[in-house]
C-alpha cells in the first residue's frame, strides 16, 4: 500500500482514537440520565392510564345523559297519556291509554334504577380518574425535577470531540486506503500501528531482524505490513 506522509500520519491517529476505545464504546449513561428515563417512561404510562381513565368518565356521563333524556320523553308521554285519559270517553281507547301509562310508569321505574347505578358508578369513574390525575401531577413534578438534574451536569464533550475528529480523518483519507485500514481492523482489530523500529505497535511482538530491517528500508510512502498481526505499519519521521 502505498501512501502520502501526513496521510499516514492520519491513518495512525485514526486508528490509535478507534483502538482506545472511546468511539466504539456504548456511550455509559449518567445516573441522572438514567433516573430521567426511567420517569419519563412511568410518565407516558400515566399519561395513557389517566387518558383511559377520562374516556370512561366520558362514556358513563353520555349514558347518563341518554337515561335523562329517555326519562324526560318518558314523563312528557306520561303526561300526554294522563291528559287524554281525562278526555276519554270511549272504553276502548281508555283501556290503551291506562295500558301505554302503565308501561310507561314501569319504564320510568327501571330508568330510576339504571340512574342510580349510573351515579355510583361514574362517581368511582371520577375518583379513580382524579387519582391518576394526581398521580400525573406528581410524575411530572418529578421528571421536571430529573431535567433539571441532568441539565445541571457538566457536559462531557471529550466523546463529541473524539468522533468528530475520527470522521474529519476518515474524510481526509482516500477512499481505497480506508477501505483497506477497515477490512484489516476487522481481521485483526488494530488496523494501523506505530512501527518503533523493531516491534509493532499493534501486536507488540518484536519482528525478527531481517522484516525489521525490510521495513525500515522501505521507500517512505510505502505502507509495510506487519509480518505477526497484518497491521499497516506506520513508522513516522522517527523511524
Ligand atoms: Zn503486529
Amino acid at each position: 500500500m502505498h501512501l502520502a506522509l501526513p496521510l499516514q500520519e492520519k491513518l495512525l491517529e485514526l486508528s490509535t482514537l478507534e483502538r482506545n476505545g472511546d468511539v466504539a464504546m456504548v456511550e455509559v449513561k449518567s445516573e441522572e440520565q438514567q433516573e430521567l428515563e426511567r420517569l419519563s417512561a412511568k410518565q407516558v404510562r400515566i399519561r395513557d392510564a389517566a387518558a383511559s381513565a377520562q374516556l370512561a368518565v366520558d362514556d358513563m356521563e353520555l349514558e347518563i345523559r341518554r337515561i335523562q333524556d329517555d326519562e324526560r320523553k318518558l314523563r312528557r308521554r306520561l303526561e300526554d297519556n294522563r291528559r287524554q285519559l281525562g278526555a276519554a270517553t270511549d272504553e276502548e281507547t281508555r283501556k290503551d291509554l291506562q295500558h301505554d301509562l302503565h308501561s310507561s310508569q314501569v319504564r320510568i321505574q327501571n330508568l330510576t334504577s339504571e340512574m342510580q347505578e349510573a351515579h355510583n358508578e361514574v362517581h368511582a369513574l371520577r375518583a379513580n380518574r382524579d387519582l391518576y390525575q394526581q398521580q400525573l401531577r406528581d410524575i411530572e413534578a418529578e421528571v421536571a425535577k430529573a431535567q433539571r438534574a441532568v441539565d445541571a451536569l457538566p457536559k462531557d464533550t471529550s466523546k463529541e470531540d473524539v468522533r468528530g475528529r475520527v470522521e474529519k480523518l476518515k474524510e481526509a483519507l482516500p477512499e481505497d486506503i480506508l477501505a483497506a485500514y477497515e477490512e484489516r481492523r476487522n481481521e485483526n482489530g488494530i488496523g494501523a500501528a506505530k512501527f518503533n523500529g523493531r516491534s509493532c505497535g499493534g501486536c507488540h511482538i518484536m519482528l525478527p531482524v531481517a522484516e525489521a530491517s525490510r521495513i525500515r528500508q522501505a521507500p517512505e510512502t510505502e505502507v509495510p505490513e506487519c509480518g505477526e498481526c497484518g497491521s499497516f505499519l506506520i513508522r513516522g519521521h522517527a523511524a
